[in-house]
């Protein structure tokens, strides 16, 4: 039986557990379709909430653009701290009356790679922990209304996850 290579989990297999036409480079697991179409989803969401801190902080710095060293940055605060670049937008917000004083005043409206540095620094110094726990405290009364809906809500719950694999089932055999 000929195997092939699944472009999602990198794994060799037979041909006949892989679909072509839904991966862009290849065979994919018809098992590993599900967890793909979920990772895009998430990769497209984030494409868009990074372009709406992107142009945020053109705004802001009345800049061009923002040099290589402050996207790396961002993007290292937002995985080393597991939060979402809307979350770091959101802190950039809570703060702003702060940082534009900032960048006039101490920064005399420079927007360098050092200048933008410190707005992050400042930034992270000023508002990053309260909209993280704001976050926090938003998914947890979430949860909780979410609990208070259902009568017994561990029941309701087992029944909403069978009910979705068995609709991840029915997809899957969609695709076979
Ligand atoms: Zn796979």
């Amino acid at each position: 039986m000929a195997q092939v290579i699944c472009k999602h989990c990198k794994n060799k297999d037979e041909k006949t557990f892989m679909v072509k036409g839904i991966h862009p480079k290849g065979y994919i697991h018809k098992t590993c379709i599900l967890i793909f179409e979920e990772e895009q989803k998430q990769k497209e969401a984030e494409k868009v909430e990074w372009s709406l801190l992107y142009d945020y902080l053109i705004d802001l710095h009345r800049a061009l653009n923002i040099p290589p060293r402050n996207i790396k940055r961002l993007r290292e605060l937002k995985e080393s701290k597991n939060i979402s670049y809307k979350l770091i937008l959101d802190a950039y917000r809570l703060c702003e009356d702060k940082v534009n004083w900032f960048i006039k005043t101490v920064l005399n409206d420079e927007n360098n790679a050092d200048a933008i540095n410190k707005v992050i620094t400042l930034v992270i110094n000023s508002s990053l922990n309260e909209v993280f726990r704001n976050e926090q405290l938003r998914l947890r009364r979430e949860e909780e209304i979410r609990n208070q809906m259902n009568d017994d809500p561990k029941e309701e719950r087992r029944e909403i996850i069978y009910k979705k694999k068995q609709s991840v089932a029915n997809n899957i055999t969609a695709f076979l």
